[in-house]
């Protein structure tokens, strides 16, 4: 690509609304969040064909990796070809994505699966995937002069945009459910600088909120309905691929909040395709939490109707769930933003949305740690998902499925002590019996019972499954 293709990135992207009978058109400059004619979700749309042929693009990211200059440091910016930014843009940055897939040996097991990978977005620079739509978002927000960003939060974007905020010298106001983000997620926001306001009310009213507040001209939203947030994590496909050697896993799953996610990864997916550096699409599974799964609830609605025959169109409205449930507080949302790009995309793909319980999450979490790798509750609705899917027959044993972590373990400490000393339990519901509850124990300050211990403690271990790497 010339200098001068890159030079008019920006300028030959358009911001477009997803709505096919609206189809409406802005410029990137532009600071709306939603179409202005019809209210329906925007998309970025970058001029594909000026990128470049797919061997040159796999060989300069893959060269990028090693150089020094913090734009091909980011496992997000490596892959600016694709963002809708001028090569001379200053970014705000801090070296997002670079994160691992690992092999997830016991977690395969566990699902009944040959083999598992996982794509570990917990390992971002504030612990959570938000980190690489972030970035993107900040730097926009910078290029526009706002000086104040804002975004509703369930607590990870919040720290996030905490972070980049700061990076920015920009002031930065989350605004949070009383009650119901985690200490950790909290400290971070807090530790960053952000004005962390409490609102009485649950996440879908503080995102109702800061969506009022966007209209004045001062504020700059960060939330997922902003489409630089997408740009920024899509970049999750391309660094995938690149890891898989571009071979393509058969499935990817990942979880089901505000929808955001698995909208970015389904545009990355979609992109690839049409650059030619992939054939045909991953199956998407998205998997929600069941007390918050208003998403899965419309999937399977639309299956009985594909059965039936009454067709499958994307319905215009989502119904939403008034009170959400769940022990994953980062999925803990009932009106999801973003539902419609995220079924578009797994309806594309030939993949689906499910729900899981909360035991089922606490125990793939509690797996997902005896693989050395450990995950925040919401990031394991993945494995249960794939687990599920494989006792259905939807997954075969041998395909090759990624499921991606969003969120490190230590985003909520307070989670995982529960279940394994066996208090962890949704509202006034029964405790859950961790299957795999590992609490500490009591032993005399004497060398014989610690061995003792230790003898017992191996025995046990010696009939799980070894990591491979
Ligand atoms: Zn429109």
């Amino acid at each position: 690509m010339s200098e001068r293709a890159t030079q008019t990135r920006a300028a030959s992207a358009v911001q477009r609304c997803i709505i096919p009978e609206c189809n409406s058109a802005y410029g990137v400059q532009e600071r709306i969040y939603v179409c202005s004619r019809c209210g329906g979700p925007l998309e970025i749309q970058c001029r594909l064909e000026t990128c470049g042929d797919a061997d040159a693009l796999r060989k300069r990211w893959a060269e990028r990796a090693g150089s020094n200059d913090p734009r091909d440091r980011s496992g997000v910016w490596r892959y600016r070809e694709l963002l809708p930014f001028d090569e001379s843009v200053p970014i705000v940055t801090l070296m997002e994505g670079n994160t691992p897939l690992y092999d997830a040996p016991r977690s395969a097991e566990y699902c009944g699966l040959q083999g598992l990978r996982v794509k570990h977005l917990g390992c971002n620079p504030t612990g959570s995937f938000k980190d690489a739509g972030m970035t993107t978002a900040v730097t926009q927000a910078a290029l526009l002069g706002a000086r104040t960003v804002v975004c509703a939060s369930t607590g990870n974007t919040a720290a996030s945009l905490a972070a980049y905020a700061a990076r920015a010298g920009m002031q930065c106001a989350i605004i949070v459910p009383q009650g119901q983000i985690t200490a950790a997620k909290l400290a971070q926001s807090m530790d960053y600088g952000a004005a962390v306001l409490e609102i009485e009310g649950n996440f879908d009213e503080a995102m109702r909120l800061v969506q009022e507040l966007a209209d004045d001209a001062s504020i700059y939203l960060a939330n997922s309905i902003n489409p630089y947030r997408v740009e920024g994590q899509k970049t999750v496909a391309f660094e995938l691929l690149q890891q898989c050697g571009w071979k393509l896993p058969q499935h990817v799953a990942v979880p089901g909040g505000n929808m955001g996610n698995s909208s970015a990864l389904a545009k990355g997916f979609d992109e690839l395709l049409r650059l030619r550096l992939i054939d045909r699409l991953p199956r998407l599974h998205v998997i929600q939490a069941e007390g918050s799964a208003p998403v899965a609830r419309m999937f399977s609605e639309m299956a009985k109707n594909r059965a039936a025959e009454n067709g499958s169109e994307l319905p215009d409205y989502l119904a939403p769930v008034e009170h959400p449930q769940t022990l994953a507080t980062a999925i803990k949302i009932g009106s999801p933003i973003s539902w419609r790009k995220s079924l578009r995309g797994v309806l594309r793909s030939g993949g689906s949305v499910l729900a899981v319980s909360e035991q089922e999450i606490a125990d793939a979490k509690a797996i997902i740690g005896r693989d050395g790798i450990g995950c925040e509750p919401a990031s394991a609705t993945t494995v249960a998902g794939i687990r599920r899917m494989i006792a259905s027959g939807d997954i075969g044993r041998s395909d090759s499925v990624v499921a991606v972590l969003t969120g490190h373990v230590l985003k909520d400490p307070d989670y995982v002590n529960r279940y394994h000393h066996g208090t962890l339990a949704l509202g006034s519901a029964a405790p859950i019996a961790g299957a795999f509850a590992n609490p500490p124990e009591r032993v005399a300050a004497k060398k014989s019972a610690i061995l003792e211990s230790i003898e017992r403690r191996t025995q046990s271990r010696e009939r799980m499954p070894r990591a491979k790497n």
